[in-house]
């Protein structure tokens, strides 16, 4: 009878570190399924963008908001043969609209690569290198810092500049706003930001109209949305010449 038990106690414990073993198979199957077929998926992951905006607190009617944003919007394709041509016609950057002398703010760590260079954000333009072949480029500047110099290190959040007009420089009466682009390949390549800038895109704008794309009625669905935007090579053919525009 006592040998009988000890078997049945044998068996039994057999059975659980076999179920044990087959919970474990069964856990092992399951993460190598989610790795194999969600590699980004992990609960720590964050947008894995690297770059912050240049204003700092929330958006809204009295701090900043986005203007227009990068691409083929509506207010570039107007201007596609003068403001835009060197940008293949599209926004090589995004607008945000703030008040003058709202302090602008760098987007990552980097160097100072420039400081009002040739790159027609007037009046003043501040750039920053950050490695990976990535600039940030700060437009319209009323002021820049005075006490940056090229090659100088920067960290995410250091005051570049303070925000200008560059219509009206002096008053700020006409259109205040920070022009910022992010460029690649060695300055010659502009690309989204929205990319790139860990941020809440779609309250940015405050429903307003930086984000009314142009229609190119031969291609409908195609740049409509913020964050489907082609990259913009400087000096290429321009892009939105459209035969015809859709007109609501
Ligand atoms: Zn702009």
């Amino acid at each position: 009878m006592l040998c009988q038990t000890l078997k049945v106690r044998r068996f039994s414990s057999m059975l659980a570190s076999f179920n044990v073993g087959i919970w474990k198979i069964g856990l092992f199957i399951a993460i190598s399924f989610l790795v194999i077929f969600f590699p980004n998926v992990s609960p720590a992951s964050t947008s894995g963008k690297p770059f912050s905006m240049p204003f700092a607190g929330p958006p809204s009617y009295t701090t900043w908001h986005v203007s227009q944003m990068y691409g083929n919007t509506k207010i570039a394709h107007m201007q596609r043969n003068t403001v835009y041509d060197e940008g293949q016609g599209l926004h090589f950057g995004i607008d945000f609209s703030a008040e003058c002398g709202e302090p602008v703010l760098a987007i990552g760590d980097g160097t100072v690569f420039s400081i009002d260079g040739p790159w027609g954000a007037w009046p003043h333009n501040v750039v920053i290198y950050h490695g990976n072949d990535l600039y940030s480029v700060y437009g319209h500047l009323r002021v820049r810092s005075s006490h940056l110099a090229i090659g100088q290190a920067v960290v995410a959040g250091d005051v570049v500049g303070l925000n200008g007009d560059w219509q009206d420089p002096e008053n700020c009466t006409v259109s205040p706003h920070l022009h910022l682009e992010i460029r690649t390949d060695s300055m010659r390549r502009a690309v989204n930001p929205v990319d790139y800038i860990d941020a809440n895109w779609d309250d940015s704008t405050l429903g307003i109209s930086g984000h009314l794309f142009e229609i190119d009625v031969s291609n409908l669905g195609r740049w409509q949305s913020i964050y489907d935007q082609p990259s913009i090579r400087f000096g290429g053919p321009i892009l939105n010449n459209y035969y015809k525009r859709w007109i609501e």
